[in-house]
């Protein structure tokens, strides 16, 4: 017989495989996510080639490290990668060396306040190297004073691996969902994002038949991994009606979202109206240029409105990119409950749809389309504040191809979902036409 899991107990089944994978910009770790990933939805993964231009910016030589230590002249060993992924700066050169502490003290990353932390460091763009290690570590190689330092990375001619899955819907208009698969051993910075939107790529899915927008959910690197989609997909992205960067939804502290640079678009309209129904208290972000890949998306020649919902914020709790952002901070029920919130968000921007009137001038005779006596019986739930009679009234006043369902909703205080209803029946009276 097969068994049923909660969606909380395949989030931490996926948690679990995931967390120890060695991921970065480039490199096996990050095509082993993707394939994992595939597990849950049937992601295509693509390849784009070291060197390849992106606007500004090339595709870096892929990055593979098999390990690294720190090893006192005894050949004992002080610090090592496969403790801990977090040890070596990302994208750090091969070194073989003998190294006394003077020498070696530039190398080192740690954190005063947090002395039991490993920080996360990288050094993308600029050839280096580098150990992080925690305050304890710290002191014991400085005690031992020379040490024997290795790192096994190579840099290759290979490829930047992105996944993407295109769900359709009636809709060529597209939604995008955006999530980042470049960070090590963190929990909640990069992880809990892609596994969420992962579930919500999934859950999309089966929601299929039903589905008024399209989606294009992606898996990128972040920054260079957006620039290159960006680049390769101009016309898409130009096209978008809005987005959704999937991060830090795993922790145990605040809710909050950060707003797409269009403070009164609808998409933040909507997370408000959700969140303030669901009773959440959240934190507001005004749109930054500081962030994660809403920037790319965002920018010049493409401004399209990204905004992102999350529960401890990247930047802003302590555990922000260091090796204490794991699985004791981060728990699968913390991103379950934020996938419910997501879910509710993407219903609602999946339904808020633009509608045109068909009569041009004054209201049409409802009563003849059998539209008053209808309304006034069954087609009334009584749960709804607004009646179905008011809202049929006022979508005929509003809809003139410059409001969409929620500008209306937050108008006339009906739901975006009630508004939907009403309208596909007053298009199926060949009142209204759907601008798609
Ligand atoms: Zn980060």
């Amino acid at each position: 017989m097969e068994q049923e899991y909660s969606i909380t107990e395949e989030i931490n089944h996926y948690l679990d495989i995931l967390f120890p994978i060695t991921r970065s910009l480039t490199g096996k770790g990050n095509r082993e996510t993707l394939r994992v990933i595939q597990e849950i939805i049937p992601l295509k993964i693509k390849e784009v080639p070291s060197g390849t231009k992106v606007y500004d910016w090339i595709v870096p030589d892929e990055w593979n490290i098999k390990g690294a230590w720190i090893k006192d002249r005894s050949g004992s060993t002080l610090v090592d990668m496969a403790n801990c992924n977090l040890h070596v700066v990302s994208y750090s050169e091969p070194v073989k060396m003998i190294m006394d502490w003077d020498q070696l003290r530039p190398k080192l990353n740690w954190i005063d306040e947090l002395p039991d932390a490993v920080p996360y460091r990288t050094s993308y763009y600029k050839r280096d190297w580098g150990f992080c290690v925690t305050k304890d570590q710290y002191d014991a190689i400085r005690e031992a004073g020379t040490v024997e330092v290795f790192i096994d990375s190579e840099f290759s001619q290979g490829s930047l691996s992105y996944g993407e899955i295109l769900i359709p819907g009636k809709s060529e208009k597209e939604i995008l969902i955006s999530c980042y698969i470049c960070h090590p051993s963190m929990a909640n910075d990069s992880l809990s994002g892609v596994i969420l939107t992962a579930f919500i790529a999934r859950s999309l899915m089966s929601d299929q038949p039903e589905l008024m927008h399209s989606y294009r959910i992606i898996f990128v690197p972040e920054t260079i991994g957006a620039i290159t989609y960006c680049a390769t997909h101009e016309e898409q992205i130009k096209e978008l009606v809005a987005g959704l960067v999937i991060t830090t939804v795993g922790g145990p502290g605040k809710y909050g979202y950060k707003q797409s640079f269009e403070k009164n678009h609808d998409i933040n309209g909507i997370i408000e109206s959700v969140l303030n129904e669901m009773d959440i208290d959240f934190i507001t972000y005004p749109f930054d240029v500081y962030g994660s890949d809403e920037r790319q998306y965002s920018s010049q020649g493409f401004r399209v409105n990204v905004a992102s919902i999350t529960r401890d914020k990247y930047y802003e709790y302590d555990y922000y990119h260091t090796s204490l952002d794991n699985l004791d901070y981060v728990k699968a029920k913390n991103i379950s409950e934020s996938y419910d919130i997501y879910r509710r968000i993407i219903a609602r921007l999946d339904r808020n749809l633009t509608y045109d009137t068909v009569q041009k001038y004054c209201e049409p005779m409802f009563g003849k389309r059998n539209l008053y006596p209808s309304l006034g019986g069954g087609l009334l739930p009584p749960e709804e504040e607004m009646d179905d009679l008011d809202c049929m009234l006022w979508l005929n006043y509003f809809c003139d191809g410059t409001h969409s369902l929620f500008g209306i909703s937050e108008a006339i205080g009906a739901t975006v979902e009630q508004l939907h209803r009403i309208a596909r029946i007053l298009e199926s009276r060949g009142l209204l036409k759907l601008l798609l």
